[in-house]
């Protein structure tokens, strides 16, 4: 097998592992992880096993096993503060912290040993492998700054990849300073969002620099769930000339969770060595078919921090068949949060759902508003007075529901200066 800079994967050895590989890494870890949670005493997870009437002798199902949300660990940190009786990883084995953006509620500090940041530095090298960066390369990133974001430049640094710091541009726009970065430096990389890009577009658009001029021929990592479609990606990767799109999908607190999908763009990838994922329907604790909709569980496997069924409460669809890259972990498209779906007519309805159906009208901004009378409201920006009508019918035949727009003027709906969000 080739080895040299031209290979696909970052490590074939431990991303294309055939279906038995995959499977006993899966069955290795399970059998590890339920031995462990009761010799090292996990409080939270021996009380919520028992009372499901599991025990240590008898190694369940993954299936059988219930599942944990984010809810119930911020219940048991108000409980045992600070940092409740779920974790594995406290205070005293901790080398490296990071935070949650605090998008929904307080943010939950993440304590890792240094075999957790291992799996993480892992996991982000496979990405940027597989984003085709390469020694020499300059990637420019606007993440949060510490303690939000773990430091990038230990993933970097040993692929003699130069990280290029940002941040994320003010709420106004970005500022000289960060375009002037850009323009010295020429990143050959990015690694970002949707709404900051436009916030970039739009700064550098009144500072007369030209975004695309420092775009052009790079590849992005990018936090845009619509680019896991071939429209929205093919207009992205024009509008700005980027040479590679790659989505990027995963959960702070998993270290080894970071996921993207190939240049072949058939979902997110994530490492079969380093996580079990399940598409489950929440209420059952099953997984769903093939093509349906359910919730992205994550087990993690060799790590110190223990995670187990961890219900993220995203809204994602599994991908099957193989991929022409080779890799044969977990694949998934994320299609939105479940905090932001919205009921209507029998269906369940994410902002994604309505962005792809107003790709077509020129992907104008808006926001779901929620129901009103047993319809789908969506607040949509446009300048032409009799638009809303024609986006109200646009919607109601592509999603099949009954919709209500308010036609907003342009530039009114809050931006995002970290990921995009299209619910009110
Ligand atoms: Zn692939």
């Amino acid at each position: 097998m080739d080895q040299g800079p031209e290979r696909e994967l970052f490590d074939p050895q431990r991303q294309a592992g055939d279906q038995d590989t995959c499977a006993r890494w899966a069955s290795d870890g399970l059998a590890r992880e339920w031995d462990r949670l009761w010799s090292s005493g996990l409080e939270f997870y021996c009380r919520k096993y028992q009372a499901a009437g599991l025990t240590r002798r008898d190694l369940p199902d993954l299936a059988a096993i219930p599942l944990t949300t984010k809810a119930e660990l911020r219940a048991d940190e108000a409980t045992f503060p600070p940092f409740g009786s779920y974790r594995s990883v406290g205070r005293e084995a901790a080398r490296f912290i990071s935070t949650s953006s605090g998008a929904t509620g307080r943010p939950q500090i993440h304590l890792r040993t240094a075999l957790d940041q291992e799996r993480w530095i892992e996991s982000m090298r496979r990405h940027w492998w597989r984003a085709g960066l390469r020694a020499g390369d300059r990637l420019a990133q606007t993440w949060p700054p510490p303690p939000y974001s773990p430091p990038w430049a230990l993933t970097l640094a040993p692929a003699e990849i130069l990280e290029i710091p940002s941040g994320p541009p003010a709420a106004g726009g970005a500022s000289p300073d960060q375009l002037s970065l850009w323009q010295a430096l020429r990143p050959t990389a990015f690694m970002t969002t949707s709404s900051q890009l436009q916030l970039y577009e739009a700064a550098a658009g009144q500072l007369g620099i030209d975004l695309r001029a420092l775009t052009e021929g790079t590849s992005v990592s990018i936090i845009e769930a619509a680019c896991q479609f071939p429209e929205p990606a093919a207009w992205f990767a024009d509008h700005y000339g980027f040479a590679r799109v790659h989505n990027l999908s995963g959960a702070s607190e998993v270290p080894g969770f970071i996921g993207s999908s190939c240049r072949f763009n058939t979902g997110i990838h994530q490492s079969a060595d380093l996580v079990i994922v399940e598409v489950v329907d929440p209420s059952t604790g099953e997984e769903v078919g093939c093509g349906e909709r359910g919730h992205l569980v994550v087990s993690a496997i060799g790590h110190d921090q223990f995670w187990l069924r961890y219900d993220l409460e995203d809204i994602v669809v599994r991908s099957d068949g193989p991929c022409p890259c080779g890799e044969t972990g977990p694949r998934y498209t994320l299609i939105g949060r479940q905090a932001d779906a919205v009921e209507v007519g029998g269906r369940t309805v994410l902002p994604l759902d309505v962005q792809l159906a107003l790709f077509g009208q020129g992907a104008p901004e808006f926001r779901v508003a929620g129901t009103e009378s047993g319809s789908l409201r969506v607040e949509i920006e446009t300048d032409r007075p009799e638009g809303g009508t024609a986006l109200e019918q646009c919607l109601i035949e592509h999603l099949e529901i009954p919709v209500t727009v308010t036609p907003v003027t342009p530039g009114t709906l809050p931006r995002s200066i970290f990921k995009p969000r299209h619910k009110g």
